[in-house]
């Protein structure tokens, strides 16, 4: 009588893939890992020191955002350009787009803080908004 086959190796999948980020939640700025299969879904989070952080990583990893800060012109104050920036984070691919599409803006004086410069802008369901008060030239 023969011996019986071993039984079967389990396949093991291919390894997820890591991405690494830095919290930037507090000036602690843990070191996060996130895992994500040859699928697509994220299979762990590493790194965190509380859920903020956990948050940001997921976040990050899966739709990351930034906030615009820049100038757009303005005729009729004491400065030529005006402080703006957006009222949320918008997807970081679409940044360099936001900048050029304020770069054809041009605002007259008086304009007030929080002030809308461009109303959603380039369609991303956020304002972008004056930082400061820019009186006009009397
Ligand atoms: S994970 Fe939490 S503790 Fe660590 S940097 Fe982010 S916010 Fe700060």
């Amino acid at each position: 009588m023969s011996p019986s086959p071993p039984p079967p190796t389990p396949q093991r999948g291919p390894d997820p893939e890591t991405r690494s980020y830095l919290c930037i939640g507090c000036p602690l700025g843990c070191r996060l890992e996130v895992d994500e299969s040859p699928v697509g879904d994220i299979v762990e989070v590493r790194g965190f020191a509380c859920r903020k952080g956990r948050e940001y990583a997921i976040q990050e990893h899966t739709d990351p955002r930034r906030l615009v800060t820049t100038t757009v012109a303005v005729d009729g104050a004491r400065w030529p350009r005006l402080p703006v920036r957006t009222v949320d984070p918008v997807p970081k691919d679409r940044v360099r787009a936001v900048c050029r599409a304020l770069g054809d803006v041009r605002m007259s004086a008086p304009v007030h803080i929080g002030d809308v410069v461009v109303a959603d802008v380039l369609g991303t369901g956020t304002d972008v908004v004056a930082t400061r008060d820019l009186p006009a030239l009397t």
